[in-house]
């Protein structure tokens, strides 16, 4: 291709991202990117240093692969070299590994793991056990993965973590495969995307290569697929893993699974995968409460080797409240930004910087609110909900503004308790199992309670 065409297809890519990202953003990382080569297979992104490329490859991949698949109708494999590297021709894949005698494998490779070949298995170091912080969102199935990693096959079979976007549901399973690699090479791992699943399988049916596919699935000590609910609605596949689940658990060999949903949830998945995947153990990762959320901004800004201080944790967990990756993706956003800037990461620039990549405190409910709403829903006063008063009228209001609160506010048990009346956590616990109870029984309380929830967050847009 010659250098205008490059040119100018990497402007209009320039022009797709600048409709998807804030203007200040994209000033700030992609004023100075050019493209230095480009061909259906390959794209090479030119980057003038290290932060600005660590920041594309770390958020914007996905706007990237698609502004470049609506300009030119291809997918390329993405890839950076930086400006100072020009001669050198260094190349990075999009994880940030040096890429320059890289070369894509013919086969995937197989995700088989023992003593000689454990490099195959594709683990981020950073999610072990160490790095993740337990906290009432994640106890339950954060205790279940170390007891399975102590004893694969003998603590709970299968294993089912199921949560929304970037709880650390990858994770926790690759913590347990770390743990396993620790202390028994010999154990055969294998670890897998669903999806990755569905396509050794696809692959295997197409060359005729289905006995090997089997041979490899079957004969290992701990299998853990990540997002299995890539199954709803794929019924060969999920024909070939009822087998393979039931070879592995015949014979005792771990099985660990994670979703988006609950088993029963899953669109269009067969109800005998649907009762085995609830044989074991299933437990749910929820949003993390305030504290934890504060622990995990230390953690992480510690592990980038800057510690962030407890006012500046506190602001961000203030104001991020829905999932662990949009806390990192902060935490990243101010080391970058610091690092080009040379500047300290303290409050006041917290403050400043962290608008750029969220709403700062305009999604996050607060309890008045929620009270007003039930107050007047249930025609009572904001007073009795707040009281120790016990008569019938007033306790189910008052246990779903609990309820809510948990739900959809950042504050912790003893502080929801403190907002009504002073009750310790255990009332706010016993409200809510409550509620929970109420939601799984009566159809109707359900239907309402989703609607009370819609008016509380609907009332937030307004
Ligand atoms: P999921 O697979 O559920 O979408 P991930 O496991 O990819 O989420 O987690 C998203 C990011 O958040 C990861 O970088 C992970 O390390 C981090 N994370 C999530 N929960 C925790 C936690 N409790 N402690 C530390 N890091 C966490
Ligand atoms: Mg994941």
């Amino acid at each position: 291709m010659t250098s205008d065409y490059n040119k100018n297809l990497w402007n209009s890519v320039l022009a797709e991202l600048k409709k998807e990202i804030p203007e200040r953003l994209f000033e700030l990382w992609f004023k100075d990117t050019t493209v230095h080569s480009f061909s259906s297979e390959s794209m090479n992104i030119q980057i003038p240093n290290e932060i600005i490329q660590k920041r594309i490859s770390d958020t914007y991949m996905q706007e990237i692969k698609e502004a470049v698949f609506k300009c030119c109708g291809d997918s390329p494999k993405i890839e950076f070299s930086l400006e100072s590297n020009k001669d050198q021709q260094t190349f990075f894949d999009f994880e940030g590994r040096i890429a320059h005698d890289i070369k894509e494998p013919e086969k995937p490779p197989a995700p088989f793991v023992n003593e000689t070949t454990q490099k195959t298995l594709d683990l981020n170091d950073l999610y072990t056990f160490e790095n993740f912080v337990a906290g009432p969102s994640n106890q339950l199935a954060h205790a279940s993965a170390i007891a399975i990693a102590n004893k694969p096959g003998k603590a709970y079979n299968p294993l089912f973590i199921y949560g929304g976007v970037g709880l650390g549901k990858t994770h926790l399973l690759q913590a347990i495969c770390h743990e396993l690699l620790k202390k028994d090479s010999k154990y055969i791992i294998v670890y897998l995307s669903c999806e990755e699943f569905i396509n050794q399988f696809i692959s295997s049916v197409e060359k005729g290569e289905v006995d090997s596919f089997r041979y490899r699935f079957r004969h290992v000590d701990i299998l853990l697929i990540d997002d299995v609910h890539f199954l709803a609605s794929k019924e060969r596949t999920q024909e070939e893993f009822f087998h393979t689940f039931n070879t592995l658990y015949n014979a005792k060999k771990q099985i660990i699974l994670s979703s988006d949903s609950p088993p029963s949830e899953i669109p269009a998945l067969k109800e005998r995968l649907v009762s085995r995947f609830k044989w074991g153990l299933v437990t749910q990762l929820d949003i993390p409460t305030f504290e934890t959320r504060g622990a995990i901004v230390k953690k992480k800004s510690r592990l980038k080797g800057i510690e962030f201080s407890d006012e500046v944790c506190a602001y961000i967990s203030e104001n991020i409240v829905s999932n662990v990756r949009e806390l990192e993706g902060a935490i990243n956003h101010l080391v970058a930004l610091a690092e080009l800037h040379n500047e300290e990461i303290v409050l006041d620039f917290t403050k400043r910087n962290l608008k750029e990549v969220i709403d700062v405190n305009e999604s996050t409910v607060q309890i008045p609110e929620i009270l007003n709403i039930i107050a007047k829903h249930f025609n009572v006063k904001l007073s009795e909900l707040q009281s120790k008063k016990r008569y019938k009228s007033v306790v189910v209001p008052r246990q779903i503004s609990m309820y809510l609160a948990k739900k959809l506010t950042k504050y912790s048990l003893q502080e929801i308790g403190g907002f009504f009346g002073g009750r310790d956590h255990t009332t706010v616990i016993h409200a809510i199992d409550k509620v929970k109870e109420l939601r799984t029984n009566d159809k109707e309380f359900h239907e309402s309670m989703v609607n009370l929830e819609y008016k509380v967050l609907g009332n937030k847009k307004t």
